[in-house]
């Protein structure tokens, strides 16, 4: 997709609502917003729900609300009339009818009456060694109940007696047709590997690949940018863009987004794992949106650099299709929450704190706002998600009840007990509690006792927090305030001995 395309382009999100947006959806959705707003373009949001067998009534209405979550607003689509509207194919039914009857005027396409009992007995009937799946194609069309084979005359009087019928592409065999896909490179086919594709079902409704490719053409769509699973469609739409006599739109197929454990990641094999896969259970998580689509577009794409925090108006700046790599991608829930953390230092730490409250109460702390943002900006380096502050950093709001069985092991010595009580005897007043006073405090201790700082340090955390790692020292027992101190320190010595 040459970034000298002249006109601004046009891309769609097509989502089905056959059920709620998963990631890889968003992905895709991303993708298509990036090159957009990259080039200036169109982003349109189009739903295609035509297979009512599967249609999810509030799958809709997930997909509208997670891209408003994330902030990849689209420039027309449902709610959001454009000059090529309506955005739901079920409400363009009659332009699918219309299209479906051109291709059979012009002799592209046919009607076939064949029961589904009657394409089981043709598979029976003509398959071979050779050939043991046969299909519904040149060499066999003329053996089956369609209006090739019937005549014109015959089949309009099957239609008139309301037998149902099907459209077919009618494929011709012994071409090729190549493209280029951007992720792929060239990509040729033989039509004889293709079937006569129903474009129409029994219930006048049209399937996926007529609705899509005169949806995509109808729309004036420049660049389809879709997941790889969509790749074995293609043939199919560059057939019927042929068939039309249409310019097909640049094509890029995404790299699939594999599972930690390896093959596809399903919704099936990631609940297994405890990975989730819906927008709207990473919204649930806490996430950030801006983390979550950060995360995304690295599965797939790099700028080419060491870089990777990035804002969404950032990614805009440095995103290009030719970036985006073919070979199948694994999601790493461990990276995206690496990503979570970063975006999150860019939050008001008041901000995470009234998020963290739900939680926080929820674990029966009483909510206090302003000593909460103040833990919040001391674990600015260490926070993944506000809810951890009721589970990993609960000790900032309970006294420790246990203490790291490891940490004790290897930092409590015999002489702990002693030091931690006498520091909590010294700790300073009010006005000397702060970061200098309580280290001049801790190094004088050390040296009248001819020890290293450590020997002091190391207890003194585990005696205040119950584990080994986090914040610097001084920084958290300022915020712990001195009562708290000296309570857990008096404690930790009784209980360490
Ligand atoms: N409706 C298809 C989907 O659910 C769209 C595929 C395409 O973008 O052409 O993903």
């Amino acid at each position: 997709m040459p970034d000298s395309d002249t006109a601004a382009p046009r891309v769609r999100f097509a989502p089905s609502p056959t059920g709620y947006l998963h990631i890889g959806g968003l992905r895709t959705a991303l993708y298509n917003f990036l090159f957009a707003r990259r080039h200036g373009g169109v982003f349109i949001l189009r739903i295609e729900d035509t297979d009512r067998s599967r249609f999810v009534d509030d799958a809709e209405a997930d997909i509208l609300s997670a891209l408003d979550w994330s902030g990849l607003a689209f420039d027309e689509g449902p709610g959001k009339p454009g000059r090529v509207g309506p955005y739901r194919q079920s409400e363009r039914r009659a332009l699918y009818a219309e299209h479906a009857e051109q291709l059979v005027r012009d002799g592209a396409a046919y009607l076939a009456f064949d029961t589904p009992g009657e394409l089981d007995l043709m598979r029976d009937r003509l398959a071979t060694e050779a050939n043991p799946n046969p299909r519904y194609d040149a060499t066999t069309r003329l053996a089956m109940r369609n209006s090739l084979s019937l005549g014109d005359e015959a089949s309009a009087r099957l239609v008139n007696d309301g037998v149902p019928y099907v459209v077919r592409l009618r494929v011709d065999p012994g071409s090729d047709v190549r493209f280029t896909d951007s992720v792929r490179g060239e990509v040729t086919f033989s039509t004889d590997a293709v079937d006569d594709q129903v474009l129409v079902k029994s219930d006048g409704m049209p399937t996926y690949h007529l609705a899509n490719v005169v949806d995509d053409h109808l729309m004036g769509i420049t660049h389809v940018i879709r997941g790889e699973e969509w790749l074995p469609s293609t043939p199919k739409h560059m057939l019927l863009y042929r068939a039309f006599g249409w310019e097909a739109p640049a094509m890029a197929h995404l790299p699939l987004i594999l599972s930690p454990a390896g093959g596809k990641l399903s919704k099936r094999n990631a609940d297994t794992l405890g990975i989730p896969v819906f927008t709207s259970a990473y919204r649930e998580e806490g996430y950030e949106s801006s983390a979550l689509l950060n995360y995304l577009a690295f599965l797939g794409w790099n700028p080419g650099d060491d870089r990777e925090v990035y804002t969404l108006e950032e990614l805009v700046q440095v995103f290009s299709i030719e970036r985006v790599g073919s070979a199948g991608v694994h999601f790493d829930v461990a990276k995206l929450q690496w990503f979570n953390l970063q975006h999150l230092r860019s939050v008001d730490p008041t901000e995470i704190a009234a998020r963290s409250r739900p939680a926080l109460e929820a674990a029966g702390i009483t909510f206090d706002a302003s000593y909460t943002a103040r833990v919040v900006a001391l674990l600015s380096e260490r926070l993944a998600f506000p809810q951890d502050l009721a589970t990993t950093w609960r000790w900032f709001f309970d006294d420790p009840v246990s203490y790291e069985e490891q940490g004790v092991r290897k930092r409590w010595k015999e002489d702990s007990a002693g030091l931690v009580r006498t520091l909590a005897d010294r700790m300073p007043s009010d006005e000397g509690f702060d970061h200098d006073g309580l280290e001049s405090v801790l190094r004088d201790l050390a040296e009248e006792r001819g020890i290293g700082a450590g020997r002091i340090i190391h207890p003194v955390r585990l005696a205040v927090s119950g584990v080994t790692t986090g914040p610097g020292l001084f920084e958290l027992l300022v915020v712990l305030g001195r009562d708290t101190c000296v309570r857990r320190l008096v404690r930790a010595a009784e209980c360490l001995g």
